[in-house]
C-alpha cells in the first residue's frame, strides 16, 4: 500500500517522500480507517486525504468551509491532471446538473463541497447512490463552538458516520488545542479514529519582537530588507490599516488595505490580486485571514499586538507555507497593552470569561517581554516541549541582556504611590526626570521626594521599565479612569525590598535598513544577487503560464520548485523530472518551457542512446506512453516498442512503463503463462484483447515476465 502511494506522490504531484506522519496517515486512511488529523499550517494536510482518494476506488468527498479554499484546491488539482471539481453557489442550475452527470459516470475523482450542501436530503441520497472512496472533513475546527470559526452546518456532519458506515472518514485541522480536539472527536463521531498529532512548531519562521519606538519607520526598515516578497500587516483598527496602506504606497510599496468596513467588490478584489499577483502587502485587521492558502506569503508583521498566544500563533502562521524561510515581525508598546486591556473591559461578557481572555493576554505580554528563546515558550503554551533553545529567534540569536532593575523600579512604582495612582506613564516620567512644567507644578509634584531621582536614567528607559512592570502584572492600568497606573497587590513584595528584579534591557530601534536588529533574519531574501536575473526570468514565465490558465502563479509551481530548479538547474527533461514538485503533467506541460529559461532547452535532438535514458527517466517520472510520445516527437508504437527493450535490460519495472489496472494486468500475464514451456509471441495471443489492451502494453507485459523468468 505505501509502495502504491509512494508512486502517486512521485507521479502526480512530483515529491520525492512524504513529510512527517504523512505515510502513516495515508496508509490508515487507504485500507478503509477513520482518522483525526492535527498538523500545522504548511504541514501537508491536503496530501493525507489526495492521496487516499486517488488509491480508492471511486468518489472522494471533501468538506471544506469556504469557497475560495476549494477553488484553490480543484485549480491544484486540476493543473495535476486530477479529475476534481467544486459544488457552490457559484455554478447555475445547469452546471450543476452537468456536474452530478460527469460524477455519475465516474469522470469525477474528488469533489468539493461546503457542508451546507452536504447534508441536504438530496445530496444525501444521491451520494448513497455512488461508491464512495472516503470523506474528508478539512477545518475540521469549525465545529467547536468555543472557536471563532465555529460553523454550525460542521455540527450536521455527524451523520456520515451512520449513514455511511463503511466510508471512512479523515478529519483535518490546525487548531491544537485539546479542548477543540475532543469537540471535534464526539461531534464528528470519530471515536474510532486513529490520532496523529505532528508537532506544531513552524521551524522555518522567524520570530522577532522588538519594542514600539516609531513603528512606522520600523515597519519601513523590515519591509525595506523584504522587497519584492508578499506579505501581511496586522492592525487593530480599520483606520489605521487604511491609513498605513497610504503611507506604505507613498513610500513606494505595493500595499492594498482589507477590512470589514470596505465593500464588498474592493474586499474580494484586494484578495484576488493578493493571492495573484507577487510582492504585494496586505495591511488588514484580523478580518483578513481565514481561506488565505498562499503558500509564499514571506512575513507576517504587527504593529498591533494580538490578544492572545493563539491568535498570534495562527496570524504569524500564514507566513511560509511552503516550508521556505519566512518572518514573523511584531513592534510592541505600553499603548498596546492599554489599548487591549482597555477592549477587554468594555467587552460584553460575564466576568469568568473576561478573566479567562485576561490569563490570555497576559501569556501574549509575557511572550514580548520574554528573555528566552520565543519558539520554547509558544511551543510551551500548547503542551508541547522543545528541549533546546531554537536558534531562530531573535533572543536566540541577538542574546538578550538583562539588567538588574530593583532600585528604579522601586522608585517607578514609588512615583505611582505619591502622585496618586492615577497618572500615566508620560507624567510619572517627567517626575522621575525631575521635569519642569506646568502639570508637574500645578499638582506640586516637584516637592516630592521622588521629584528627579531618575535623571540617571533616558526617558526611553524609563518607559521601557514602566512597560515592564504593567506587563508582568507589578502596576495596573486603571481602565476606567485615564489609563492611570496603579500598584498591584504582586509589587509589595519588591517594595519592600524581599526580592530583587531583573529585567530585558531594550536594543536600540533600528529604523534604517543597514544591521540586523530591526529584523534582518536568514529569511529577509530566498535568492542570492547574482541569482536574482534568472530567478525573476522564472518568476515571470510562471506568471505568464498562470494568466494564461486563469489561476494563481503558486498553483503552477511552488516557489520551492522554482527555487529547487534555479539551485539544481536541470538541463533536459530527465533532469527536470527529479526537481521537487514537478509530476508526470506538469513536466510534460511545462518542462520544455522552463528548460527554455535556464538555458538548457535549445540544443540540438537527443542522440538515441539519449533518447533511450530520457525515456526511462520520463517513465520513472511517471509519464504514461502517450505523454512521452509526445516529449519525444516519437509514435506510441515506438515508444512502447523502447519501454519493452528497456524492461529487458531490467532498467524499468513494468510498473514504471505502465499504469495498467490490476485485473487487466493479471487476465494478460495469464495468456501468456497459459501455454506450456516457452513463451508465446505477443501475436499468438494479441487477437484475444482486440483493442482493449493496446498490442504496445502486450509488448511490455512479455518482456517483464520474460526478464523475470529469464526466458
Ligand atoms: P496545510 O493544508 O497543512 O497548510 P498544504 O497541504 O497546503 O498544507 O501543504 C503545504 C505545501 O507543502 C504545499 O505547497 C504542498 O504541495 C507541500 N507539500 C505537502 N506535502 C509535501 C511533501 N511530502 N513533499 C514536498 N512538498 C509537500
Ligand atoms: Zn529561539
Amino acid at each position: 500500500m505505501l509502495e502504491q502511494a509512494q508512486r502517486v506522490l512521485k507521479d502526480i504531484f512530483g515529491y520525492d517522500s512524504f513529510r512527517g506522519r504523512q505515510g502513516a496517515i495515508i496508509e490508515c486512511v487507504a485500507k478503509g480507517g477513520d482518522a483525526l488529523v492535527l498538523m500545522p499550517t504548511g504541514g501537508g494536510k491536503s496530501l493525507c486525504f489526495q492521496v487516499p482518494a486517488l488509491l480508492r476506488p471511486g468518489l472522494a468527498v471533501v468538506v471544506s468551509p469556504l469557497i475560495a479554499l476549494m477553488e484553490d484546491q480543484v485549480a491544484t488539482l486540476d493543473e495535476l491532471g486530477v479529475a476534481a471539481a467544486s459544488l457552490n453557489s457559484t455554478l447555475s442550475a445547469e452546471q450543476q446538473r452537468e456536474l452530478a452527470g460527469r460524477i455519475r459516470r465516474g469522470e469525477v475523482k474528488m469533489l468539493y463541497l461546503a457542508p451546507e450542501r452536504l447534508v441536504q436530503q438530496r445530496m444525501l441520497d444521491f451520494l448513497r447512490t455512488l461508491d464512495i472512496a472516503l470523506f474528508a472533513i478539512d477545518e475540521a475546527h469549525c465545529v467547536s463552538q468555543w472557536g471563532h470559526d465555529f460553523r454550525p452546518e460542521y455540527l450536521q456532519l455527524g451523520q456520515l458516520a451512520e449513514l455511511f458506515p463503511h466510508v471512512p472518514r479523515i478529519a483535518l485541522t490546525a487548531t491544537a488545542d485539546m479542548r477543540t480536539r475532543e469537540e471535534i472527536v464526539t461531534r464528528l463521531h470519530l471515536q474510532n479514529a486513529e490520532r496523529f498529532l505532528s508537532s506544531f512548531d513552524r521551524p522555518n519562521i522567524f520570530y522577532r519582537i522588538v519594542p514600539k519606538e516609531q513603528p512606522r519607520k520600523q515597519l519601513l526598515a523590515f519591509l525595506g530588507e523584504r522587497r519584492g516578497n508578499a506579505g501581511i500587516v496586522y492592525c487593530l483598527s480599520r483606520k489605521k490599516v487604511d491609513d498605513v496602506a497610504a503611507y506604505l504606497c507613498d513610500q513606494g510599496f505595493p500595499a492594498l488595505p482589507y477590512h470589514a468596513g470596505l465593500p464588498a467588490e474592493t474586499r474580494a478584489s484586494n484578495q484576488r490580486r493578493f493571492l495573484n499577483e507577487e510582492g504585494l502587502i496586505m495591511v488588514a485587521t484580523i478580518a483578513f485571514g481565514m481561506g488565505i492558502d498562499k503558500p509564499n506569503v514571506r512575513f507576517v508583521a504587527h504593529l498591533d499586538l494580538p490578544k492572545s498566544l493563539e491568535a498570534y500563533y495562527q496570524e504569524t502562521g500564514r507566513a511560509g507555507r511552503d516550508g521556505l524561510p519566512a518572518d514573523a515581525w511584531m513592534a510592541y508598546g505600553l499603548q498596546d497593552m492599554v489599548m487591549l486591556k482597555q477592549m477587554l473591559q468594555n467587552s460584553e461578557g460575564d466576568e469568568r470569561h473576561k478573566r479567562i481572555e485576561q490569563h490570555k493576554l497576559d501569556a501574549m505580554l509575557a511572550l514580548c517581554e520574554e528573555t528566552r528563546c520565543r519558539r520554547q515558550i509558544l511551543l510551551n503554551y500548547f503542551d508541547e516541549e522543545l528541549p533546546q533553545p531554537c536558534g531562530h529567534c531573535d533572543n536566540c540569536i541577538d542574546g538578550v541582556q538583562t539588567w538588574d532593575a530593583t532600585e528604579p523600579a522601586r522608585q517607578a512604582l514609588s512615583a505611582v504611590y505619591r502622585t496618586g495612582q492615577r497618572y500615566g506613564v508620560g507624567h510619572l516620567v517627567d517626575v522621575l526626570l525631575g521635569r519642569d512644567n506646568e502639570k508637574v507644578r500645578s499638582f506640586g509634584h516637584e516637592k516630592l521626594a521622588v521629584y528627579g531621582v531618575g535623571k540617571a536614567r533616558s526617558e526611553s528607559e524609563w518607559r521601557s521599565l514602566f512597560r515592564q512592570l504593567v506587563a508582568r502584572g507589578l502596576a495596573d492600568i486603571d481602565l476606567e479612569g485615564y489609563g492611570g497606573l496603579r500598584l498591584s497587590d504582586s509589587c509589595r513584595p519588591l517594595l519592600r525590598g524581599e526580592v530583587s528584579l531583573e529585567l530585558r534591557r531594550d536594543l536600540k530601534p533600528q529604523t534604517t535598513s543597514k544591521g540586523s536588529s530591526s529584523g534582518g533574519s536568514p529569511a529577509s531574501q530566498l535568492v542570492r544577487g547574482d541569482e536574482r536575473e534568472q530567478w525573476e526570468a522564472l518568476r515571470a514565465l510562471r506568471r505568464k503560464l498562470a494568466e494564461e490558465h486563469g489561476v494563481p502563479p503558486y498553483v503552477i509551481f511552488p516557489d520551492s520548485t522554482l527555487l529547487e530548479m534555479l539551485r539544481s538547474q536541470p538541463s533536459s527533461l530527465s533532469e527536470m523530472a527529479q526537481v521537487s514538485g514537478v509530476g508526470a503533467r506538469k513536466l510534460e506541460r511545462y518542462g520544455e518551457a522552463f528548460l527554455e529559461v535556464l538555458g538548457g532547452a535549445a540544443e540540438a535532438p537527443p542522440q538515441v542512446t539519449d533518447l533511450r535514458h530520457e525515456l526511462t527517466s520520463l517513465a520513472r517520472a511517471g509519464m504514461t506512453p502517450a505523454q512521452i510520445a509526445g516529449q519525444l516527437n516519437c509514435s506510441e508504437k515506438n515508444v512502447y516498442s523502447m519501454l519493452a527493450e528497456a524492461i529487458g535490460r531490467h532498467q524499468l519495472s513494468l510498473e514504471q512503463a505502465l499504469d495498467l489496472p490490476e485485473d487487466l494486468l493479471a487476465e494478460v500475464q495469464d495468456a501468456f503463462l497459459d501455454g506450456e514451456g516457452e513463451l508465446p509471441p505477443v501475436s499468438a495471443i494479441a487477437e484475444q484483447f482486440g483493442s482493449r489492451v493496446p498490442e504496445g502494453v502486450l509488448y511490455c507485459v512479455r518482456a517483464a515476465l520474460a526478464a523475470e523468468f529469464e526466458m
